[in-house]
Protein backbone atom coordinates (compact mmCIF):
# COMPACT_ATOMS: atom_id res chain seq x y z
CA UNK A 1 0.00 0.00 0.00
CA UNK A 2 0.87 3.58 -1.00
CA UNK A 3 0.65 6.61 1.16
CA UNK A 4 -0.78 10.00 -0.54
CA UNK A 5 1.51 12.58 -0.44
CA UNK A 6 0.77 14.87 2.42
CA UNK A 7 1.62 17.86 4.29
CA UNK A 8 3.38 17.33 7.54
CA UNK A 9 4.21 19.57 10.20
CA UNK A 10 7.43 21.17 10.98
CA UNK A 11 8.71 22.00 13.97
CA UNK A 12 11.27 25.20 14.15
CA UNK A 13 13.21 24.03 16.94
CA UNK A 14 14.64 27.75 17.46
CA UNK A 15 11.02 28.84 17.67
CA UNK A 16 9.38 25.75 19.72
CA UNK A 17 9.36 26.34 23.30
CA UNK A 18 7.74 22.88 24.45
CA UNK A 19 4.80 24.49 26.05
CA UNK A 20 2.52 21.58 24.43
CA UNK A 21 -0.40 22.76 22.82
CA UNK A 22 0.24 20.86 20.03
CA UNK A 23 0.59 17.66 21.33
CA UNK A 24 -2.51 18.23 23.06
CA UNK A 25 -4.68 19.33 19.92
CA UNK A 26 -3.54 16.45 17.83
CA UNK A 27 -6.10 14.11 17.16
CA UNK A 28 -4.38 10.76 16.20
CA UNK A 29 -1.75 11.93 18.92
CA UNK A 30 1.24 11.65 16.70
CA UNK A 31 2.79 14.62 18.03
CA UNK A 32 5.17 14.40 21.46
CA UNK A 33 7.01 15.76 23.58
CA UNK A 34 11.03 14.91 23.28
CA UNK A 35 14.36 15.80 25.05
CA UNK A 36 16.43 17.33 22.31
CA UNK A 37 20.15 16.07 21.93
CA UNK A 38 21.44 13.76 24.42
CA UNK A 39 21.06 16.01 27.95
CA UNK A 40 18.21 14.42 29.36
CA UNK A 41 17.39 17.06 31.73
CA UNK A 42 17.11 19.61 28.03
CA UNK A 43 14.62 21.52 26.42
CA UNK A 44 11.92 19.96 25.15
CA UNK A 45 10.41 20.32 21.51
CA UNK A 46 7.86 19.08 19.62
CA UNK A 47 8.57 16.18 17.29
CA UNK A 48 6.27 14.05 14.98
CA UNK A 49 7.32 10.64 16.31
CA UNK A 50 4.55 9.08 13.83
CA UNK A 51 4.58 10.75 10.44
CA UNK A 52 2.67 8.01 8.44
CA UNK A 53 0.21 8.65 11.37
CA UNK A 54 -0.77 12.04 10.84
CA UNK A 55 -3.27 12.78 8.71
CA UNK A 56 -2.14 16.56 7.79
CA UNK A 57 -5.36 18.17 9.46
CA UNK A 58 -2.80 21.18 10.11
CA UNK A 59 -4.32 21.57 13.67
CA UNK A 60 -1.54 21.98 15.52
CA UNK A 61 0.22 24.48 13.28
CA UNK A 62 -3.02 26.68 13.97
CA UNK A 63 -3.05 26.33 17.59
CA UNK A 64 1.15 27.12 17.86
CA UNK A 65 0.97 30.03 19.72
CA UNK A 66 4.76 30.83 18.92
CA UNK A 67 4.18 30.01 15.11
CA UNK A 68 7.01 27.27 15.29
CA UNK A 69 4.94 24.61 12.74
CA UNK A 70 4.63 24.89 9.18
CA UNK A 71 3.00 22.68 6.92
CA UNK A 72 5.74 20.75 4.39
CA UNK A 73 4.39 19.14 1.74
CA UNK A 74 6.12 15.48 1.28
CA UNK A 75 6.34 11.91 1.25
CA UNK A 76 4.60 10.76 4.66
CA UNK A 77 6.93 7.70 4.13
CA UNK A 78 10.13 9.12 3.45
CA UNK A 79 12.32 9.03 7.00
CA UNK A 80 14.41 11.54 7.12
S1 LIG B 1 2.61 24.45 20.24
FE1 LIG B 1 4.40 25.30 19.13
S2 LIG B 1 5.79 26.04 20.73
FE2 LIG B 1 4.30 24.69 21.71
S3 LIG B 1 5.31 22.65 21.74
FE3 LIG B 1 4.06 22.77 19.86
S4 LIG B 1 5.47 23.52 18.26
FE4 LIG B 1 6.42 23.95 20.24
S1 LIG C 1 -1.28 17.94 11.13
FE1 LIG C 1 -2.96 17.19 12.45
S2 LIG C 1 -2.57 14.97 12.63
FE2 LIG C 1 -0.68 15.90 11.87
S3 LIG C 1 0.57 16.28 13.69
FE3 LIG C 1 -0.62 18.18 13.26
S4 LIG C 1 -2.51 18.01 14.49
FE4 LIG C 1 -1.56 15.96 14.37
Amino acid sequence: MHAPRKALPEVDTQRCTGCGWCVGVCPPHVLSLQVQGTDRFGPKRSVLHDAPGCTGCALCAVRCPFDAIRMVRRDALKAD
